[in-house]
């Protein structure tokens, strides 16, 4: 049977309905060159001005002037975890500093111990990741070669209100799960990586937004594809590079700002979604019982609990029933998890709502 159904998956996730329908005409004919976008030569005018455009978005919603680069990179946010240390920890002796919040950062230290010393700031694994840290809570060396974090860990459903660290120290952002869902001091920021298959596209291409200093600070000796000198003195078109995932993540950034207008914009419609979710888990009396601390909760992950992990799979086959896909939770953790990332609509939340509503109804 045909269906319908509205995405709350993790990621790869929601994209804009305009966005999605631009692209399926783009696949049999993208309307500047007369060719499938999926046939364009990555060597053409057409994709070093979509670059251009791309990148020109991305610095203008974030309020960049001058001092950065965009990259696009391929390898995931996964590849960042090793291309951030290889550039700054190698050879180095004072030990760069990671907060282990989650599942996502707890994954980038072990690449990071690869390459030279590493401090973990702070750990949440005890309290099983069940809150972030407070900015007392964090004792940063002045001299750390630099500061790794995640903004928002998509599995916990938790996510930073704050910018951890000292300024004075080079302060580096795995933005995978929020990037471009809100505003963000990016100055604040030496090298911020965002995978693309949240709120910004298809997987395949990772957006990794660097001062040029860092830049200027690559050891010679990195293999090419590894090396941010080399992505960026090619424009990002080093190998050939996936066109579909970048033309779509421009597709997106025109979207945010003609139909959203700007990432405040973004945000406060982010906010209302996860406070109508979370309005639900809070007013269920318990049947609905979030993961994370109140002061942490994530605007794009909603992590919750049943009582029992039967009724979680009751709930996900209901859910299922009735056309919302992806609620289940990241298979460390389980449970169940709504993600709310920048193209899942109001209307989607206010249906994922009443169900959660009926749900509990029928189950207390
Ligand atoms: N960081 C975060 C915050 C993530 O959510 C994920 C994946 N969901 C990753 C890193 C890993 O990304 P990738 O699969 O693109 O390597």
């Amino acid at each position: 049977n045909p269906r319908n159904a509205l995405n709350f998956s993790g990621g790869p996730g929601a994209l804009p309905e305009t966005v999605l329908q631009q692209l399926s005409e783009a696949l049999i004919r993208e309307p500047v060159t007369g060719l499938s976008v999926l046939g364009i030569s990555h060597r053409s005018k057409w994709f070093a001005e979509v670059v251009d455009e791309l990148e020109a978005n991305i610095l203008g919603l974030l309020g960049i002037q001058r001092g950065y680069q965009v990259l696009f990179l391929q390898g995931g946010a996964t590849q960042q975890f090793s291309m951030i240390p290889m550039t700054l920890l190698r050879g180095v002796s004072a030990p760069a500093e990671y907060l282990q919040t989650g599942y996502w950062s707890q994954k980038a230290i072990p690449e990071a111990r690869r390459e030279g010393p590493v401090r973990v700031l702070w750990n949440g694994q005890p309290e099983q990741y069940q809150r972030l840290p407070q900015a007392y809570e964090l004792a940063s060396a002045p001299d750390a070669p630099y500061l790794h974090y995640a903004s928002n860990e998509t599995v916990e459903g938790m996510q930073f209100q704050y910018v951890p660290g000292l300024d004075s120290v080079p302060r580096i952002c795995d933005m995978s799960s929020d990037f471009l869902s809100r505003p963000c001091p990016a100055e604040r920021y030496a090298l911020i990586y965002a995978h693309a298959q949240k709120n910004i596209g298809p997987a395949g291409v990772t957006v990794v937004l660097l001062r040029d200093e860092i830049i200027e600070r690559v050891p010679d000796n990195l293999p090419g594809f590894l090396d941010y000198r080399a992505q960026a003195n090619a424009r990002s078109n080093f190998n050939t590079p996936p066109v579909f995932a970048i033309y779509t993540m421009l597709l997106v950034t025109r979207w945010l700002k003609q139909d959203i207008g700007s990432l405040s914009a973004m945000d406060q419609i982010n906010q209302q979604k996860a406070q109508r979710v979370y309005a639900q888990l809070d007013a269920s009396n318990g049947f609905y019982r979030g993961r994370a601390r109140r002061e942490d909760r994530s605007l794009m992950n909603v992590s919750f609990n049943l009582a029992t992990p039967e009724l979680e799979q009751q709930f996900l086959r209901s859910a299922e029933a009735a056309g919302l896909s992806g609620l289940g939770g990241h298979r460390s953790v389980g449970g169940l998890r709504a993600s709310l990332y920048n193209a899942v609509t109001l209307a989607a939340v206010d249906t994922l709502v009443s169900f959660m509503a009926d749900f509990a109804h029928q189950h207390r």
